[in-house]
């Protein structure tokens, strides 16, 4: 059977990101946890972190239900109301609170305090300007957000749905930094995890380059061999080896090349993602979101906890 890299996860480092993020933002936490709390295990996630938070965000009713978010950590959570046969009864059992975005469906699951999801240029799963009155009096709504990504995108919630007596959140990591877009809660993911993942591998061999290697005839003076692939959610960018910055020049299915000096040998560890080798720079070298980063590489490793 092929076998996933084992990731050590610092549940301690999560605690202090949450504790870092209130003593800035000085407002309610929705952690999210969607997307298996982005690969670091929702349920453990949930059970460390609980006692800092107000509540959770997951994006389906299932995430909520198979890791007995509600249930563990007696919060609200809100998840998206996709599937229209679901009674109200269902989401108050599990301690969810759907995420609507038309007043049918805010009808519909009323008696289950559905939190309205507003259109503020996203486009997507979200209550466009015209229907947001219909929705909120169809579902006696009380809370309100938006996804944002731009503060504009929060003066538009505001146009849209302020001084109505509406509890409303709009920042995810990408705007914590901003007074204006806290609100009445903040909902960060990313920033929750930063640092939080080890991710390491030895050396299985090691050799001087004769010529062109590997599958795309690459020239390295040193060259190593791991055993982790895209298998593994690893691709061609950085690493380090030994403490200094190194590449990873060329991923296989369940192996990739490494660069080396001569110094290094046969089990030296090589680090893929720590909190000296961040999502962020992996990211950069990867052309994606930090976000994806962490899915792919914690996502799917073998997950330890410490402490
Ligand atoms: C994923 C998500 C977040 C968190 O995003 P990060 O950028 O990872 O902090 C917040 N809100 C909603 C609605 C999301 O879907």
């Amino acid at each position: 059977m092929a076998r996933p890299l084992s990731v050590v996860i610092d549940r301690h480092r999560i605690r202090e990101n949450l504790r870092a993020i209130r003593a800035t933002t000085r407002i309610d936490l929705i952690a999210v946890v969607k997307a298996d709390a982005y690969g670091f295990g929702a349920g453990e996630i949930v059970e460390a972190v609980s006692d800092l938070v107000e509540g959770f965000y997951v994006f389906t009713l299932d995430e909520a239900i198979d890791a007995h978010i509600g249930e563990r950590s007696g919060k609200p959570v809100l998840a998206l109301a996709f599937d229209e046969s679901i009674d109200a009864k269902v989401y108050l059992r599990h301690h969810v609170r759907p995420i609507v975005w038309n007043p049918r469906q805010a009808a519909r699951l009323r008696d289950a305090r559905p939190v309205l999801s507003v259109d503020t240029g996203m486009q997507r799963l979200a209550c466009p300007a015209r229907d947001i009155d219909a929705a909120l009096r169809a579902g006696a709504i009380d809370e309100a957000f938006t996804h944002a990504t731009r503060i504009d995108q929060v003066d538009r919630l505001i146009e849209l749905v302020g001084r109505r007596g509406l509890k409303l959140h709009a920042a995810g990591t990408a705007l914590l930094d901003d007074p204006r877009a806290r609100l009445d809660a903040v909902r960060p993911g990313l920033a929750m995890y930063r640092g939080a993942a080890r991710l390491a591998t030895p050396l299985v061999e090691t050799r001087a380059g004769i010529g062109p290697a590997g599958y795309t005839g690459f020239h390295a003076d040193h060259h190593g061999i791991i055993l982790a692939g895209y298998f593994n959610g690893l691709r061609p960018g950085p690493c380090r080896v030994n403490g200094r910055a190194s590449r990873i020049i060329e991923v296989g299915m369940q192996s990739a090349f490494v660069e080396l000096t001569p110094q290094d040998q046969p089990g030296d560890e090589v680090v893929l993602l720590d909190d000296t080798l961040t999502e962020s720079e992996i990211a950069r070298e990867w052309h994606c979101s930090p976000q994806e980063v962490l899915v792919h590489l914690v996502g799917s490793s073998n997950r330890l906890y410490s402490p």
